[in-house]
């Protein structure tokens, strides 16, 4: 993990939020590769499940809601984790994360506080007054944004059941003990579905959801997780049913999306608190309320579970080397240009011919520094497919080399067909 850490600070991938002063527990920056990365992964996922999909409607909603969102959502009363104080060294823990009748990881003694509840919201005030009429949540998850637009998309949109309401945006929760790199964090990013259906369908479209889910890990390139079924106390109070899937991260396995049955519960309770109807009704008259499934996906976990699925260290002759072996759908630079030399002019003025002429059609990188081998090296670590290079016989046949990341073999193409080369390369 640690190196997976160092490699995405050393090469502008993530980076402790607030660094320069010392960070803020829980907050992390993403630098060019890792915002170019986090963008890949949510086109993909919007096109996969909103654009591609006749059922599917994508809303943005405010963060900052009517705080009666969340007392109908139940998360005033009930979005807690249970929390222990350490009474020697004040330390805090999530009591379900740590064994209390065992020493404190932090000092080693024995004097733990009951577990209570800590509602995980951060609370802030809207507008110049800060008395309690004016506090506002700031979102823990973005399913609400979608239960409160449903009247609102049902009546400019009119759709059937089964349909779903889509957004990818931020959440907060002030979690007891962020970390673990980006996996448990403040802030972060949700991409979630709130997909409306008949009660009696439910089980049908769990399943078929927990399919899409899994196509959707392997289109990415997301390796090795693991389904559970949540049960008992950990299932969240709205849901009857969850599964949540896991993924082997280097510290252990933990969740990385989740499903869950929400049923009517949303829906209804913000019908009883608004006094609006949120029924749905049929062709033939009858009106009810939809059953929800919502399958979740962390934007940020998902980062990490490529980053760690990705990272690999290859020995080769002379040297190792670090390799993020992405797909390419979703490596934040998909090209790298280089000239053979930098001080031949014609050399380096058709390099950056060619490089022009693709940064309209892919996200490409110059590099004119070190060596040929170094910048293939800088270019493993940031997993770029393929790297094309302007050499001498450029000059004299038109063509040049392109090396692939996983093979490393060099191929050489004509420079005019380059486009369409990768292109294609990026179907298959
Ligand atoms: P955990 O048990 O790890 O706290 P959770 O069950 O509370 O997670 P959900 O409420 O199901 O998580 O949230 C949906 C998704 O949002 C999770 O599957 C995860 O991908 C992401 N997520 C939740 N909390 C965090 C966090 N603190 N930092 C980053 N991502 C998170």
């Amino acid at each position: 993990m640690d190196k997976i850490v160092s490699l995405c600070k050393r090469r502008g991938f993530i980076f402790q939020g607030s660094d320069m002063y010392g960070g803020l527990a829980g907050t992390w920056d993403f630098g060019p590769l890792g915002v170019a990365l986090k963008n890949n992964i949510k086109r993909l996922w919007w096109e996969r499940f909103v654009i591609r999909r006749m059922d599917m409607f994508g809303v943005e909603s405010a963060i900052l809601m009517n705080p009666k969102v969340w007392e109908a959502s139940g998360h005033v009363a009930t979005f807690t984790d249970p929390l222990i104080d350490c009474k020697k060294c004040k330390g805090r823990f999530r009591a379900d994360a740590i064994d209390s009748t065992k020493e404190c990881p932090n000092c080693g003694a024995h004097d733990f506080t009951h577990a209570r509840p800590f509602n995980m919201m951060f609370k802030t005030h809207a507008g110049p007054v800060e008395d309690s009429g004016s506090c506002v949540y700031l979102r823990p998850e973005t399913a609400q944004g979608m239960f409160t637009n449903f009247k609102n998309v049902i009546d400019a949109f009119h759709p059937k059941l089964p349909f779903g309401l889509v957004q990818i945006g931020k959440a907060f929760r002030n979690e007891i003990t962020p970390g673990n790199f980006i996996f448990r964090s403040r802030e972060f990013e949700q991409m979630e579905i709130e997909y409306f259906v008949r009660e009696s369908e439910w089980e049908k479209h769990f399943d078929i959801w927990r399919g899409e889910m899994r196509d959707w890990m392997t289109a990415v390139g997301i390796t090795a997780f693991y389904e559970r079924e949540v049960s008992g106390d950990a299932l969240a109070h709205y849901s009857k049913r969850t599964v949540d899937i896991d993924y082997e991260f280097p510290f252990g396995r933990e969740e990385l999306y989740g499903i869950a049955y929400r049923t009517d519960f949303d829906l209804k309770n913000h019908a009883e608190y608004s006094k609006i109807d949120l029924s749905y009704v049929e062709d033939d008259g009858s009106k009810y309320t939809p059953h929800v499934i919502e399958p979740t996906f962390g934007v940020e976990r998902t980062v990490l579970a490529l980053l760690v699925s990705a990272y690999e260290e290859e020995k080769l002759e002379k040297e190792t080397r670090t390799v993020l072996k992405f797909k390419p759908c979703i490596a934040p630079v998909t090209v790298a240009v280089f000239p053979l030399v930098a001080n031949k002019e014609g050399i380096v003025g058709k390099a950056k011919e060619i490089y022009d002429s693709m940064r309209i059609h892919f996200v490409v990188q110059f590099d004119d520094i070190g060596n040929v081998g170094k910048r293939y090296r800088r270019q493993d670590e940031i997993g770029t497919p393929w790297c094309v290079t302007v050499d001498y016989q450029t000059l004299e046949d038109g063509t040049v080399t392109i090396r692939d990341l996983d093979t490393m073999k060099q191929e050489r193409v004509i420079a005019t067909e380059l486009i369409a080369n990768i292109k294609e390369r990026l179907k298959g």
